[in-house]
């Protein structure tokens, strides 16, 4: 079936207060402006890579399907909902702990180099936590610039940080038990 629209792909990421609420209130924002999600990863608990915290990370990746939006647009609109959950209160570029960190990975197969906007995300390649989820939504969707399968990414990354499948059950048996 012909599909009416690009595909993009959204890394989504939050390492403060109700971190799986945070993801999911993120889910929602895509949905309010009009960034059809299609298909949602499992969500991982990953060790934050480049950033000055100790906060462990949900990461989760998400299929939208984009009509009549431009790669600028949709950049302005994860922002916004970036600033709605909490985002507003740091400079752009601090590596803080964030509630939640939207990024752009793939816009179809489209290259963008500008001063706002690059993708694909010029780091995704070196991230597990990124890397992981996208690899259960698109495992051999080829890299436009690397010319490479996601799966193959994954498999060549060197990044030795930990990624691990998140549940919530496992993550308040504890508190059940108390
Ligand atoms: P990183 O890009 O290494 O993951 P970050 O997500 O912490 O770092 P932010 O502070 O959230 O960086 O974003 C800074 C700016 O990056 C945004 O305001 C946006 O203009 C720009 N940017 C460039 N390319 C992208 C992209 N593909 N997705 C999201 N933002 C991007
Ligand atoms: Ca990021
Ligand atoms: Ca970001």
């Amino acid at each position: 079936m012909q599909l009416d629209g690009t595909l993009a792909y959204i890394s989504l990421g939050s390492n403060l207060g109700d971190r799986a609420g945070n993801l999911l209130l993120a889910v929602r924002g895509l949905i309010e402006a009009d960034l059809a999600v299609r298909r949602l990863s499992t969500i991982y608990e990953t060790e934050p890579v480049g950033i000055d915290t100790d906060l462990k990370f949900l990461n989760m990746a998400a299929e939208v399907v984009v009509k009549d939006v431009k790669p600028s647009q949709m950049l302005a609109r994860l922002l916004r909902i970036e600033y709605l959950l909490g985002r507003g209160d740091r400079p752009p570029g601090a590596k803080k702990p964030r509630t939640v960190d939207l990024d752009i990975i793939f816009f179809g197969s489209q290259v963008i180099d500008t001063e706002f906007l690059t993708v694909p995300h010029p780091r995704m390649h070196l991230r597990k936590f990124v890397l992981r989820p996208l690899a259960e939504l698109i495992p051999n969707f080829v890299h436009p610039v690397l010319k490479t399968e996601v799966v193959e990414l994954l498999a060549a990354s060197e990044d030795r940080s930990a990624v691990h499948r998140w549940s919530p059950n496992a993550h308040t048996k504890g508190e059940a038990a108390a």
